[in-house]
């Protein structure tokens, strides 16, 4: 997951007294079938195992294009198993594939694998061995579920009908990895059907978050260039009337505080949350002059597609109704990558498929988009239809907060047991549908 800020707005304290503790997603009403009783069976006999390698990838951390020693352990692992094992699609990428015993849908598993620069407290034993690198975004446990999935499926491997391709991708931090795999030619190597991922986050363990559609913002990073003539000063007061006309929340309400995400009043888990309708800019543009040119530069976040188009319009508007007109050079996007848009027939039937295997409890429904983060997954999506799925890593009443990219960010390793059962599951039923 890349978090597109570089200031941090770290939940703490008070997050603890307002978020609803996950439940364990065995609950009531839940209808598991012969061989989701063997996933359960298996994922337990095997957990032991992939806290330990986790705890290896989150003690050897690596930054994104020098995920080596990643690429060799996950590519040992999966070769291990009996899958066939690619590590020439890109970068440090690993694909394993496993062939089930009779025909069927090809699908994806994709696991990110890349970690952060970063040197933040981390209050567990098993901490980086390499300064200023660590996984602060929860990459080790995607890996580790990635592989359990793979390691599950694997003794299922001659009732399977269809192809698994578990895929670990390198470099999501800098947002360039699935576009790599994908320019070197992926999708020619592979045809899948449907693709899955997941992302650890700050929700109660216990709890797997997804919606259709957009799971997070759109997101983009403007720069207006004016002629140098245009003083700091005066750049700064136009910028502040940008950002009054543009920015756009509920009433009262705080979206750009991520503190308020998971609320369970406001946050993205409530029919009223305040993250469906919102336009977040930087309140203070970043102001230079270069040569001849005076740059005006910030982030923006839209929840709605329809706006986006209107964004450089009404900046324009703004500027020449603030008399600059002879002054603008140009506006324009210098980062505008796609979202993460999740299928929606795939998503409500996937749902449907968790609820009925592991009980009501186990989905929650996401009601708006998280601003700030974005997953280059979107680009998987954009050639294969499929769901990325947020699954809960926090336990507030242990005080594990998985807030990424936070410090002390900490992860409830049962998250690892609950993903790779639940979409274990779910991938079987996935190969099994026509
Ligand atoms: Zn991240
Ligand atoms: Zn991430």
């Amino acid at each position: 997951m890349k978090k597109l800020i570089s200031i941090l707005t770290c939940l703490i304290i008070s997050t603890t007294i307002c978020f609803s503790q996950g439940t364990n997603p065995e609950s009531k009403n839940a209808k598991p079938g012969v061989i989701d009783q063997s996933i359960k069976i298996e994922t337990d006999q095997i957990f032991n195992k992939l806290i330990d390698i986790r705890r290896d990838l989150h003690e050897n951390p690596e930054l994104a294009g020098k995920e080596m020693r990643t690429q060799k352990i996950i590519a040992q692992y999966l070769v291990n198993l009996g899958l066939d094992v690619d590590t020439n699609v890109y970068g440090h990428a690993v694909v394993g594939i496993l062939k089930g015993g009779k025909s069927g849908k090809k699908i994806v598993w994709r696991s990110d694998m890349d970690a952060l620069p970063n040197d933040f407290a981390d209050p567990v034993a098993f901490k980086s061995k390499t300064k200023g690198v660590q996984h602060g975004c929860g990459h080790d446990v995607h890996m580790a579920i990635g592989l359990g999935i793979a390691e599950v499926l694997s003794k299922h491997k001659k009732s399977l009908s269809g192809t698994v391709y578990f895929v670990f991708q390198p470099e999501e931090e800098t947002f360039i990895g699935a576009k790599g795999m994908i320019n070197d030619g992926l999708f020619s190597k592979i045809h899948p059907d449907e693709i899955y991922g997941l992302h650890v986050s700050a929700t109660a363990v216990g709890q797997i978050t997804v919606k259709p559609n957009e799971m997070f913002a759109y997101q983009k990073r403007i720069r207006i260039q004016l002629k140098k003539e245009v003083s700091a000063d005066a750049a700064k007061a136009l910028s502040n009337k940008i950002y009054s006309t543009l920015a756009r929340a509920t009433e009262g309400s705080k979206p750009w505080d991520l503190q308020n995400v998971v609320d369970t009043k406001i946050g993205i888990g409530s029919p009223n949350t305040i993250y469906k309708d919102y336009l977040i800019m930087d309140q203070s543009f970043t102001n230079y002059a270069k040569n001849d040119t005076r740059f005006l530069e910030a982030y923006i976040y839209e929840t709605n597609l329809s706006n986006v188009k209107n964004i450089i319009p009404k900046v324009r508007q703004v500027i020449e109704d603030s008399g600059y007109k002879e002054q603008l050079l140009s506006i324009s996007y210098i980062q505008d990558n796609p979202t993460v848009i999740n299928d929606e027939k795939l998503t409500n039937s996937a749902i449907k498929t968790l609820e009925r295997i592991y009980g009501n409890d186990v989905v929650k429904t996401d009601y708006g988009q998280v601003p700030y983060f974005n997953d280059d997954f979107c680009y998987f999506q954009q050639k294969i239809p499929g769901v990325y799925f947020i699954l809960g890593g926090s336990n507030f009443a242990k005080g594990v907060i998985a807030m990424n990219h936070a410090p002390n960010f900490q992860v409830d390793e049962e998250c690892i047991r609950i993903g790779v059962k639940c979409f274990s599951s779910l991938v079987v039923e996935r190969l099994s549908k026509n």
